[in-house]
């Protein structure tokens, strides 16, 4: 992508009313434009990363076998009468009549109506077990949104939902989920803690929250120090065999948030005391919405039974913002490659030299053959300019092109994480990208 025909609207002015690093970050780099409270348009940049954390979850989502669907952001208010949480679910539901007077609103969430889909469909065990997923924007009206797309009220989660004869299997189904996140959380370069949690609106009696630490976050965590240091992988994990073991190891350390924090529990933990930023979020609720909504199975021996249901929840647009917390320095941000916007940045410092400008075309051109996303800066701005808007910007690497060093066929390749910033020659830069 060439700068010049690219949609990116950088700030210079730190905005005023941005609190934490992310949001003032996320603004100042023309990812997201504010259009009122809570409510945020995604510019380009800020939109390729949100496909990017998208993409990782659908890959893990789909490896445990869970299908993904697009339910609507309307709903009708029936589905919510008959499981009973119209009336409970207060001020955060955005409700909303439509021109014949009926009652729809604006998802918070989806467990009425993927009870609906799937009593419509599943009538027998056999259609057993069942995850269906999808990744679409919710609405709660939140109090007090804050910290720009961190606490949003219109929000882009992905939200699964499991089916089980019973008990036992649901617990499958849990730990099923329970083991993606931490690979979803992986993938993304974040240590995410999972830790028992209360169950909220959603209800039922199992409940884990997936927390990532980060001086900015909003809830207060304590942490046993030896599940930070441990060295988790999670590649051979085979899906089909009991994951229980493996589920309760995880779940054996000491890992809570402020209300569950009970001082008297730690006295012999080295403890880590911090905040941190809830990213996901499990539920078993058993039969909550299947009695109340009649979505029952025929078992194997002819008797009918409400299906066992789970819900699991990531939240994808607040992932843009904690990604950011955890990884920048003051000069902005330091993408992970996983997610990264683009991969790498050229910086041609002068538009007006043949030999710059013939070279960073070329680079250019052969590094997206190599598969690579590139930012290409062919604007004529000033080169310090050119340079901190690229740091600000934080791609993975920086190829940095000036008359100076063209003049004996070199560039520098700079490293935006380490900083490290080496001499390569022109006919090398690709054998560099090749390995990387
Ligand atoms: P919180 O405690 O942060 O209000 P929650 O417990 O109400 O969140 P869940 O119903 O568990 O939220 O939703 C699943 C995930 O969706 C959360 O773990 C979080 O990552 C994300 N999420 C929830 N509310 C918001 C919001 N207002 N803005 C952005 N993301 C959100
Ligand atoms: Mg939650």
């Amino acid at each position: 992508m060439f700068l010049t025909k690219y949609f990116l609207p950088l700030l210079k002015e730190i905005p005023k009313d941005a609190q934490i690093t992310s949001h003032r970050l996320m603004l100042r780099c023309g990812m997201i434009k504010q259009d009122s409270a809570g409510i945020y348009s995604w510019l380009p940049l800020g939109n390729k990363v949100l496909a990017k954390i998208s993409k990782i979850v659908k890959e893990e989502q789909d490896k445990t076998g869970a299908h993904e669907i697009l339910m609507p952001t309307i709903q009708s208010s029936d589905l919510w009468k008959e499981s009973g949480r119209y009336e409970d679910y207060g001020l955060e539901m955005l409700r909303i009549k439509d021109r014949h007077k009926r009652s729809l609103l604006y998802g918070p969430t989806n467990e009425e109506m993927v009870t609906d889909i799937f009593r419509t469909h599943i009538k027998s065990y056999r259609g057993l077990p069942l995850n269906l997923y999808h990744i679409q924007w919710k609405f709660r009206d939140e109090v007090r949104p804050r910290f720009g797309v961190m606490r949003g009220r219109e929000f882009l989660m992905k939200d699964a939902y499991s089916f089980d004869v019973d008990e036992k299997r649901a617990q499958h189904s849990y730990n099923k989920m329970f083991i993606s996140y931490l690979k979803i959380f992986q993938r993304l370069g974040l240590t995410a803690i999972p830790m028992e949690a209360d169950t909220g609106p959603i209800g039922g009696d199992r409940s884990h929250e997936f927390v990532i630490l980060a001086e900015t976050g909003e809830s207060k965590v304590y942490c046993d120090s030896k599940f930070l240091k441990m060295k988790l992988t999670f590649d051979d994990v085979d899906y089909n065999k009991d994951l229980q073991e493996l589920v309760d190891k995880l779940t054996s350390f000491y890992a809570v948030t402020d209300e569950k924090h009970d001082p008297q529990k730690t006295k012999n933990i080295d403890l880590t005391e911090t905040r941190g930023i809830e990213v996901g979020h499990i539920f078993y609720f058993g039969t909550k919405y299947s009695k109340a909504m009649g979505a029952e199975v025929a078992l194997s021996n002819g008797s009918m039974a409400p299906v066992h249901m789970g819900s699991y929840g990531v939240g994808i647009s607040r992932l843009v913002a904690a990604l950011i917390e955890a990884n920048h320095d003051n000069l902005g941000i330091i993408w992970p490659h996983s997610i990264a916007p683009f991969d790498i940045g050229i910086i041609n410092l002068s538009v007006e030299d043949s030999i710059c400008n013939e070279i960073s075309h070329k680079i250019y051109e052969k590094l997206q053959l190599l598969g690579k996303e590139v930012l290409y800066d062919d604007t004529n701005e000033r080169a310090g300019v050119k340079m901190s808007n690229m740091d600000l910007l934080g791609f993975p690497w920086q190829i940095i092109i000036g008359p100076r060093l063209a003049k004996s066929s070199h560039c520098e390749i700079k490293n935006r994480s380490s900083g490290e910033v080496i001499q390569v020659k022109f006919d090398k830069i690709l054998d560099f990208f090749k390995e990387r």
